[in-house]
């Protein structure tokens, strides 16, 4: 029933689009282009959309945000002629949950893609994203929009879930992580000295596994490939481009260009090779004139891996990484993109991956489900100058228990827990609290001298549970084997 619920939803689109466009306000026009040929007989063309996901990319690994040794010139050019945002969010501090919160525009606790045992989906996860999820890909369809997933899925593998059936029109790439599907190798000491044959993970296109181990040496370079392709054949329409590295996740592979070539190692390599990536990206926008039609957004699903030493990331001056509620799990660099429309800044303002979701949706025409609570918020406003971000509000899950909360820059720890270290949760009865303006690192507790900040929150936090249904658990289910 909430399938067909959907459907019409989607099929109610287009008349509400007409009446949305005859509407619309100062700055959609502005963002759809259609501002610049005011008078004219038609709309120019909806603006294409393009994100760049890197995976378990920290907070600090871009030259553009403080990197003393990675080189990314073309990350960083486009930080100057766009937005670096420094208060960005992801929806969780691991991949599938992450992943879920940016297709879906809500937390991942209301479609049930988290699990605080199971934190992922793995090759024998029997779940994933739920077909009542609308996403972005799915909005877009309404809207006339051609879409391609080009990387990391891991939303689900068995083939109902697979991107193909979430609304994108073409699939390429890895349906879960690259460490999965471990055959081989010594020990831990593979993840240091990684071989392709050591981890039988399916390269696919579209339904279909077309190589077994996948190459990993050459999937940054073939991603890229294809999103080149991609959009040199979807010029003529608009398109949703949503391409997920597979890097810079352990087991590193880069291919022969680029190894052994930064002075920060392996792990340099791998960046440096996603930053020539992008560049090709935005060269083949300008090449074929659709810089000023395409809105680019980079950014990462988590932050670093900091217990695989010298092949995780870093998260800079943010405090600990990946798989957990501190500031470097959650926290990730985000540039945006769009020469003539988007105001080139560094922005501060908080913005989140579910954001992007409604700010692409909005941008395109396309209605914003109002039959379930969307977390994401429309940056319009910042990207085009004109205003602040409409989010003061973070909330910092882990699996489906509420750890943090950010409001302006003030941050309570209601729970902490190491990122990968056996230690339980441990729950605070006075909650921690942090000045992250201050203290970016969230070393000092400013709790005793703040009890009104504190119940500000608490109010929050109290709000925000009266709007919450968790979904139900995808993540803990597992096929079952034969015998
Ligand atoms: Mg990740």
């Amino acid at each position: 029933m909430e399938i067909d619920e959907g459907i019409n939803m989607k099929s109610r689109m287009t008349r509400r689009e007409l009446i949305r466009w005859a509407g619309m306000g100062t700055a959609g026009l502005a963002f759809s282009g259609a501002a610049r040929i005011l008078g004219a007989e038609r709309p120019a063309r909806k603006p294409n959309f393009i994100i760049i996901f890197a995976d378990d990319l920290g907070y600090g690994d871009l030259g553009c945000y403080g990197h003393p040794t990675i080189r990314t010139p073309h990350l960083d050019r486009m930080a100057v002629e766009g937005q670096r945002w420094t208060n960005f969010y992801v929806g969780a501090s691991v991949c599938t949950p992450s992943r879920a919160a940016l297709m879906t525009g809500r937390l991942p606790i209301r479609s049930g893609m988290c699990n605080d045992s199971r934190r992922v989906l793995f090759p024998d996860s029997a779940g994933g994203l739920p077909q009542s999820e609308i996403t972005i890909a799915e909005a877009l369809k309404g809207q006339g929009y051609t879409s391609a997933c080009i990387g990391k899925w891991h939303l689900g593998h068995l083939p109902q879930y697979l991107p193909t059936n979430n609304g994108f029109d073409y699939y390429f790439g890895l349906p879960y992580s690259n460490d999965m599907d471990r055959v081989g190798g010594p020990g831990r000491q593979a993840f240091f000295d990684p071989k392709v044959e050591y981890w039988n993970v399916p390269l696919m296109r579209n339904e279909r596994i077309i190589e077994r181990p996948a190459d990993q040496n050459t999937l940054t370079k073939r991603y890229t490939e294809e999103a080149v392709r991609f959009i040199e054949r979807s010029k003529d329409r608009p398109f949703f481009l949503y391409l997920a590295h597979t890097m810079v996740h352990v087991p590193l592979f880069v291919s022969d260009d680029f190894r052994n070539q930064s002075p920060r190692g392996f792990f340099g390599d791998a960046v440096e090779e996603i930053d020539w990536s992008v560049g090709r990206v935005l060269e083949t926008l300008r090449r074929e004139g659709l810089a000023e039609d395409t809105f680019v957004v980079f950014t990462s699903d988590n932050g670093p891996w900091l217990t695989f030493d010298q092949h995780g990331g870093s998260a800079g001056l943010l405090r600990e990484g990946k798989g957990c509620t501190y500031e470097g799990g959650m926290r990730e660099p985000c540039l945006m993109w769009r020469p003539g429309t988007i105001k080139p800044a560094v922005i501060q303002d908080l913005g989140t991956t579910m954001d992007l979701y409604t700010t692409i949706l909005r941008q395109a025409g396309a209605e914003v489900p109002t039959d379930r609570v969307v977390d994401g918020l429309d940056l319009t406003p910042v990207l085009l100058g004109k205003g602040p971000s409409p989010r003061d509000t973070v909330f910092y899950y882990r699996g489906t228990r509420l750890y943090a909360v950010r409001k302006g820059p003030y941050k309570a720890h209601f729970i902490t827990q190491s990122a990968y270290g056996r230690d339980k949760p441990v729950e605070h009865e006075s909650p921690l609290l942090y000045h992250l303006a201050h203290d970016p690192s969230e070393k000092y507790d400013i709790a005793k001298n703040h009890p009104e900040v504190l119940a500000d929150i608490q109010k929050e936090v109290e709000r925000h549970r009266s709007t919450l249904t968790p979904g139900a658990d995808q993540l803990a289910a597992r096929i079952k084997k034969d015998g």
